[in-house]
């Protein structure tokens, strides 16, 4: 079995990592950067998110696996001192694929368009000041935005930042996207929703900023890019999925009560 490792660049994470190597080469495993079978990180969720957009074009191929060095995360919920177990398992035992839906994301501009996916979500703020856009669902208007941001997530990014603007969390296992507003303007001129939206993978909405010139902050997961000249941005639930090796069971339920509720103990 072949894997890659990413670690966070940390002592600690540095550390784990030269166990995870000595541990897996013990036990037969091979270490393959350029094509692995399953991705390990060591850090966090955003140690995670890395590792997933270094691998975004195996995703047909490759399974990733998390381990925290902090608190428990969504993605890394492998703990630090259950490495031998992890290793154990890879190396002797199938684990069961969990699945979970993708933001497709496409950036148009006069010139043409871009693609990228999000396993978190997109952000879309103004360089300065307000944003203002129209949002489009279905290729009907729907509401014109003014505020500080629009915030497009998947269901495993629905506890990262659409969480703390008042969003739902969403079950993995559902192919959706949500639209969660941040500070949006709502008085007797400029009105939304105001609540999150959620759409199913046969959707689709338009970001449209009315004056293309304005500079727009747009965040994919942890990439940020800053561009004039966007006409529209079109999100849609991605035709791909990333898949995470499952050694043993952790539902996602018991990981959103344990990382902000906590175990009640
Ligand atoms: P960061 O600013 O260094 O860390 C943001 C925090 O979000 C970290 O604690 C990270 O966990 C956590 N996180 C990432 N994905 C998550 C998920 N799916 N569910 C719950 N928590 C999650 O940035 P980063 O590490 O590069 O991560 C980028 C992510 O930060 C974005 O995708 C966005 O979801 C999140 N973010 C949140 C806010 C907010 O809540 N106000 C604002 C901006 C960005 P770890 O510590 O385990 O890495």
């Amino acid at each position: 079995m072949k894997y890659a490792l990413l670690d966070r660049g940390d002592r600690l994470s540095k550390q784990l990592a030269q166990q995870l190597h000595a541990l897996a080469n013990d036990k037969g495993l091979i270490h393959d950067e350029e094509a692995p079978e399953v991705v390990v990180s060591i850090g966090g969720d955003g140690t995670l998110l890395q590792a997933f957009h270094r691998y975004e074009n195996q995703l047909h191929r490759v399974t990733f696996v998390g381990i925290h060095t902090g608190h428990l995360g969504f993605y890394a919920d492998w703990k630090k001192d259950e490495l031998p177990k992890l290793v154990e398992m890879m190396a002797t035992s199938e684990p069961r694929n969990a699945s979970y839906p993708l933001l497709h994301l496409e950036v148009n501009t006069k010139s043409g368009s871009t693609s990228y996916l999000a396993l978190n979500e997109c952000t879309l703020k103004s360089v300065d000041g307000t944003l203002v856009a129209a949002l489009r669902i279905n290729d009907e208007p729907f509401e014109m935005f003014r505020g500080d941001g629009i915030v497009i997530s998947t269901p495993s990014g629905s506890t990262g930042y659409n969480k703390s603007l008042g969003g739902a969390v969403i079950h993995p296992s559902l192919e959706a996207l949500q639209i969660a507003e941040i500070a949006s303007i709502n008085n007797r001129v400029y009105r939304t929703l105001g609540s999150s939206v959620i759409l199913p993978k046969h959707h689709h909405c338009d970001i449209v900023p009315p004056d293309p010139e304005k500079e727009l902050h747009i965040a994919i997961d942890q990439l940020v890019v800053q561009m004039a000249g966007v006409t529209s941005i079109t999100c849609r639930v991605s035709n791909q999925k990333v898949s995470f090796a499952r050694y043993r069971p952790f539902p996602f339920w018991n990981r959103v009560r344990e990382a902000f509720i906590g175990s009640g103990d």
